[in-house]
This record gives structure tokens, C-alpha cells and sequence, in this order.
């Protein structure tokens, strides 16, 4: 059988381990834009800091032919022709697919800031992103660098900017860093532990509302709770989120969710020989999963594979799951942290002097998402009862909630 990967992250290499542990008498390609192998988008940061590209790849050229896989860098596919099952890229070759899979992942999203795309505005998706913004970073002659945006990539962005001395300062409508993994209170004490530990300046509570360049000089509009003023900089970076590329979906005419391609629960699209999975798929049907994070893409990747050999597996949902260290803090997010009505929180723990942060949230009497921040006390444990949703009396048999 002659199966196709459109993409290399973390779905499609996945994907690839899921074949050779499973497969036999499988021609397989694996086709994508990037000029590198599958590499760990985590690590990146890495190659702010100088190292080598081939230090971050997970596996050389080599691993792929050794177990003949037909990997094909840097061509970028632009068409699915699905009636005569085959894929086209934009150099003219075509590669035909008993069964194909897309994991074509997401993009930055760039926010529509009134002149925004009159000059470079580094984000950091690949290898190249990394290489691009060291070479900025460089050259920059103030030593200072502007974050739009609070989340988990601009903290990881300020930390490595930080450490090859350049002064960040992260911009954010939000009062607090990192919304989607962490509550208020959890979110000013990680801003404070941040603190005292990198060297980052923040405008919380602040949007940017226009941005003028002259030659290498910008300066934006800032708007916060005062009102609005003027704030200059050189080097400006974007982590404001992902979106996703549908161009490819759409012309091959597979249904689209809300915000990407449709799967059901097999991960297969709309269309029988074609199986979808990783940050390229609409989230919206798995409620309680997370778009954009590994956990999903790798969870997605290992079902559609295996349903490409002819299981009949289902995808039941991925409950997220960060964990980072930055700045020397260890930081877990996982399951829903998010305060709504019919959550309680329990097992707070606040202890500035050692930077720990500890809390629990229950719904219906389940445990439904943790926060720990300078811990990892009963990490596995936490994460086996948020799997398993369990009960606050179970909870309470394993862990101190007072
Ligand atoms: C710097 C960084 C740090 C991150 N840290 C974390 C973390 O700590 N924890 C976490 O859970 N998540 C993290 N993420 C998010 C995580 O990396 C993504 O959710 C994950 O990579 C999604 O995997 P994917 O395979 O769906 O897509 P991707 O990894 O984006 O892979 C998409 C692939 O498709 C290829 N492609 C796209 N379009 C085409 C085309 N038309 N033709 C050919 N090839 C194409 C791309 O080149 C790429 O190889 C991070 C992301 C970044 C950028």
C-alpha cells in the first residue's frame, strides 16, 4: 500500500513510528516544506542561542532511508487531486497515495494591526524562524526586543533573547502571562517568580494599535488602562497565537470545521482515502481536547495511522498537558484550569519564598485540571487522577488537599 504524509512535525513523524511498529508491505513518503527533517518545535529556542540546526533534528536523512521511508524535503505541496488519487507539489511532481495523510499543522497568526506587514515582524514556527531571528538579534544595535503577546512561546521567546543579551518586553492585553494554562491568582505569581529571575520588562493589560516603521525604526501605539501612547523599538516579534491554512483543504474539497479540516472520530476527512490529524484538524468535535498543543497531534497521529492500516480505532479526545521550564521554573498545566461556574479549587498552595503554587480543580466532584508552578511533587500521580477524572474522596486517599 502506498501511503502519503503531507508534513513532518510531530503528527506526521508520529505517524511514521506508528507505521513501522505496525505496517508491513508499506511504500511510505513522507513529503514536506521544511528543508529539515522532523525536529521537536519545543527545542528551537535552541537555535536562538546558536546551536546547530542538525543538533535539534530528532533523526538525520540517514534513519529515514535505513527504514525506507522516502522522505522528500523541501517541496511544498499545492494540490490534492483526490478523484485520481495524488498529491502535486509546486515544483511539478506528483506522488500518487493508496491512502493519504495530512498533517500539515498551523501557522502564526499575525494580528491585523494597521502596519503590521509594512516591514519583518519575527515569529518563530521553524528551524528557519530560529535561524532568522538570531541573525536580528545579532545585529540589533539597541539590544532590546518587543513580544506581542503573553503566552507560552513569548515566555520561551524572552527567556532565550534573554539569555543571548537582549532585553524583552512582552506586550499583552491580558493582566497576567500564559491565560490558557494558567488561573489569575496562578498567573500573577508566575509573573512574579518570573520576575525576580529574567531580565523581561511587561505591559500587561496593553494593545497594540497601529505600528509605523521608518527604515529599521518602529514605533507603535500602545493603548492600555491610562490611555494611549507611543512606545519605539527595533526588533519586533509575534507570538500572538496560531491559526490554520486551509488553502490546501479547501481546493482538494474536503469539509472544514469551524477553524480547519473536518475529521470524524477515526480521523478520517471526508473523503475515505484521506485521514487527517495534528494541529491541521478542527478541534471542535473532541470537546474538552486543545488545539495547537503535542499531546493532541501525537494522540491524533497514532489513531489515523493506525486506521490507515485498517484498525478500527477510535479518538476519544487528549486532555492537555504542559510542562516547561523557563527561567529555572518548572511549570505543569494540565486538564481545564479554567475558573467557570460549578468549578471549586482546592489543595491551594502559595509559598512565595520557595516560588511554589500548587492549586486543583474539581467539577461534579472530578478532578478536572491542575496548576503547579516550582513543583513537581506528585506530578505523575496528578496527571493519572486528571486522566482518569477522579473523584475528590480518591483524590484525597493520595494527596494532602489541606
Ligand atoms: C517554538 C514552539 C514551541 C512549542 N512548544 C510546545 C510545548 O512545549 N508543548 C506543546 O504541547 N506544544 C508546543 N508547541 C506546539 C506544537 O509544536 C504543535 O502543536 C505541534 O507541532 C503540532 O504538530 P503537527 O504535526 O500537527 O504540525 P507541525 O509540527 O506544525 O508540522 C506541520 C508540517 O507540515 C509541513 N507543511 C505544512 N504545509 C505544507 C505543504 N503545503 N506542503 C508540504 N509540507 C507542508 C510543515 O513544513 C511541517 O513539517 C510549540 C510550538 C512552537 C512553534
Amino acid at each position: 500500500m502506498q501511503v502519503v504524509i503531507i508534513g513532518s512535525g510531530h503528527a506526521g513523524f508520529t505517524a511514521v513510528n506508528t507505521f513501522l511498529k505496525h505496517g508491513e508491505d508499506l511504500d511510505i513518503t513522507m513529503i514536506t516544506e521544511d528543508p529539515y527533517p522532523f525536529y521537536p518545535r519545543p527545542v528551537i529556542y535552541k537555535v536562538i542561542l546558536g546551536e546547530k540546526p542538525e543538533n535539534v533534528i530528532r533523526y538525520p536523512k540517514k534513519w529515514y532511508s535505513d527504514n525506507n521511508i522516502n522522505l522528500v524535503l523541501n517541496k511544498k505541496v499545492f494540490n490534492i487531486k483526490s478523484v485520481d488519487n495524488c498529491i502535486l507539489t509546486e515544483d511539478g511532481s506528483k506522488y500518487p497515495y493508496d491512502k493519504l495523510l495530512i498533517t500539515t499543522g498551523s501557522k502564526p497568526f499575525i494580528p491585523p494591526i494597521p502596519g503590521i506587514h509594512d516591514g519583518p515582524v519575527y515569529c518563530l514556527r521553524s528551524i528557519n524562524d530560529a535561524l532568522d531571528i538570531r541573525e536580528k538579534a545579532i545585529n540589533c544595535e539597541t539590544k532590546k526586543a518587543t513580544i506581542l503577546g503573553g503566552g507560552l512561546l513569548s515566555v520561551e521567546l524572552a527567556k532565550a533573547l534573554s539569555d543571548i543579551e537582549i532585553s524583552p518586553t512582552i506586550i499583552d492585553r491580558s493582566p497576567y502571562l500564559l491565560r490558557k494554562q494558567l488561573d489569575g491568582e496562578g498567573g500573577h505569581f508566575f509573573n512574579k517568580v518570573l520576575d525576580k529571575s529574567l531580565d523581561t520588562r511587561f505591559l500587561f493589560n496593553s494593545t497594540c494599535q497601529k505600528i509605523k516603521r521608518n527604515g529599521e525604526k518602529i514605533t507603535m501605539e500602545i493603548k492600555d488602562v491610562i490611555g494611549v501612547s507611543e512606545y519605539k523599538c527595533e526588533f519586533l516579534l509575534n507570538a500572538t497565537g496560531i491559526q490554520n491554512d486551509n488553502t490546501l483543504a479547501s481546493k482538494a474539497g474536503l469539509d472544514l470545521g469551524k477553524y480547519a479540516i473536518n475529521v470524524d472520530s477515526y480521523m478520517n476527512t471526508s473523503m475515505k482515502n484521506i485521514f487527517a490529524a495534528g494541529d491541521a484538524v478542527d478541534i471542535g468535535s473532541f470537546p474538552g481536547s486543545k488545539f495547537g498543543i503535542i499531546p493532541t497531534a501525537i494522540d491524533q497521529a497514532r489513531v489515523a495511522a493506525q486506521n490507515i492500516l485498517g484498525k478500527r480505532i477510535q479518538y476519544h479526545g487528549t486532555v492537555p498537558w504542559t510542562t516547561l521550564r523557563v527561567a529555572g521554573i518548572n511549570l505543569t498545566s494540565m486538564g481545564n484550569v479554567i475558573l467557570e461556574s460549578g468549578v471549586e479549587e482546592k489543595g491551594l498552595i502559595v509559598d512565595f519564598e520557595k516560588g511554589i503554587y500548587r492549586k486543583l480543580f474539581f467539577k461534579d466532584q472530578k478532578l478536572r485540571g491542575v496548576i503547579l508552578i516550582g513543583t513537581r511533587e506528585n506530578l505523575r500521580l496528578l496527571k493519572e487522577l486528571t486522566l482518569k477524572k477522579a473523584s475528590i474522596s480518591d483524590v484525597k486517599n493520595e494527596i494532602n488537599l489541606t
